[in-house]
């Protein structure tokens, strides 16, 4: 027996995973946004000059492949995350109708310990918006999530999280007087990833789970103390729309997200009910990253990833409350011996032209076992085919949810089915 990946999943039932991915879409394209694919395998490269090479997706969590062939100049991987691969995908197919509006769903990877909402191999939208420097187009992205978690999926149990990070010379200042807090501390007084991180990517400090850490951050400068004019215009301006817009939303002045290219803006969808991994969506500005991947100017852009596997975390207990479509009907078809199965065969032709969905009990058995098997089955109708029916060019009819019976011509059948 060989069992499946340490962090992976089997998806046994598909219903609400497709419910959420056909919901997610419907409301981006009402947005305006069109679906991209891009490939599970890209260069190494791409990651370390997007993510930047001290966070931990890059340096501890990467799924490296080596073909068997490999001539030993590329470095490929498996995808962590999508937005540099879109981003690359802008820059390499020289898209210039902009702003270029963009959505992809697929698996990404990460070699992270798997807990509860956390998971080697897991599945994200990534929606992006290349090409729009106004900090409106802020407000309707993290607008349009907000109503899709809130109204399209009925979700009440989360906050929406924001930090501003100002540009990358507001951050840039701004490191330095953190730096200076944090030197000031007494010796010890921060944990050993938080002195590590303090000389090497110093805001992910504000990410430790250690309380005695977190306590001095209470007291820590703040980002939007230390912006510029224009960036403090900006930051007003945003919570202006979204507070017009009644979005509500918590300033949260330790959120500065895992990867490095974030600037201005950042938001995190967080539930207390994922448990620890609270977070089921997240993203923010990232203006230079065009840029930084070869592209030939800079390009003001935006997006977010929702974590497919959390948000089905919170819409299984309100299934219900959900409008999910019912299974189509099924039509079972039972040939009573092997000299009715090629009509039997050509009758579930004539139903599924007809898009009814039909399946032939075609296992030898008794007419009494293949209906127990029809029922387990989960059948709507069972139509029985023996000598009499194959001679009278008939077919019996049983309703499975009231019990009745009734012979029907094989020609009126499709006719009385549909009524
Ligand atoms: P990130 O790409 O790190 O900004 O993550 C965006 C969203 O993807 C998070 O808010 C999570 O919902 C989801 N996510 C990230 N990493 C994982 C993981 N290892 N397992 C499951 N979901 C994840």
């Amino acid at each position: 027996m060989i069992n499946r990946v340490k962090g992976t999943q089997d998806f046994i039932d598909v219903t609400l995973f497709n419910y959420a991915i056909s919901k997610i879409e419907k409301h981006l394209r009402s947005y305006h946004f069109t679906e991209i694919k891009t490939p599970l395998i890209e260069n190494i490269e791409l990651f370390k000059r997007s993510l930047g090479t001290v966070t931990d997706v890059v340096n501890k969590e990467m799924f490296i492949i080596k073909p068997a062939q490999a001539d030993g100049i590329e470095t490929l991987c498996l995808r962590p995350e999508a937005t540099a691969p879109i981003v690359r995908a802008f820059i390499e197919n020289t898209i210039t109708r902009l702003p270029w509006k963009v959505f992809s769903t697929g698996p990404m990877f990460r070699y992270e310990r798997p807990q509860k909402g956390r998971y080697r191999q897991f599945h994200q939208t990534t929606i992006e918006v290349i090409g729009s420097a106004s900090i409106a187009q802020d407000a309707q992205f993290i607008t349009m999530l907000d109503r899709l978690f809130h109204e399209t999926f009925k979700l009440d149990n989360y906050t929406l999280n924001i930090n501003f990070l100002g540009t990358y010379e507001d951050r840039k200042k701004y490191t330095t007087v953190l730096k200076t807090f944090l030197d000031k501390q007494i010796t010890g007084a921060l944990c050993k990833l938080c002195q590590l991180r303090k000389d090497s990517n110093i805001m992910r400090v504000f990410d430790c789970k250690n309380a005695d850490c977190q306590k001095i951050y209470q007291d820590a400068p703040q980002i939007i103390d230390n912006l510029s004019n224009e960036s403090k215009k900006e930051w007003e301006q945003l919570k202006e729309y979204l507070d017009l817009l009644s979005v509500s939303y918590s300033y949260t002045p330790t959120l500065e997200r895992r990867l490095d290219y974030y600037n201005k803006t950042v938001f995190e969808f967080a539930s207390q009910s994922l448990g620890s991994q609270s977070a089921f969506c997240g993203g923010g500005r990232y203006d230079q990253l065009v840029h930084m991947l070869g592209g030939p100017k800079e390009m003001p852009s935006l997006g977010a990833a929702i974590g497919i596997e959390r948000l089905l975390l919170l819409l299984e207990p309100i299934r219900d409350r959900l409008t999910i479509d019912q299974e189509s009907a099924l039509h079972i078809i039972i040939p009573f011996s092997k000299d009715q199965k090629v009509l039997a065969l050509l009758l579930a032709d004539e139903l599924r032209s007809h898009d009814l969905c039909t399946d032939v009990i075609v296992d030898n058995a008794s007419v009494k076992s293949m209906m127990r098997k029809a029922n387990k089955m989960g059948a709507t109708y069972v139509l029985m085919l023996g000598e009499d029916e194959q001679k009278m060019g008939k077919v019996l009819v049983k309703n499975m949810t009231n019990g009745t019976e009734e012979h029907v011509a094989q020609i009126d059948v499709v006719k009385h089915l549909k009524k």
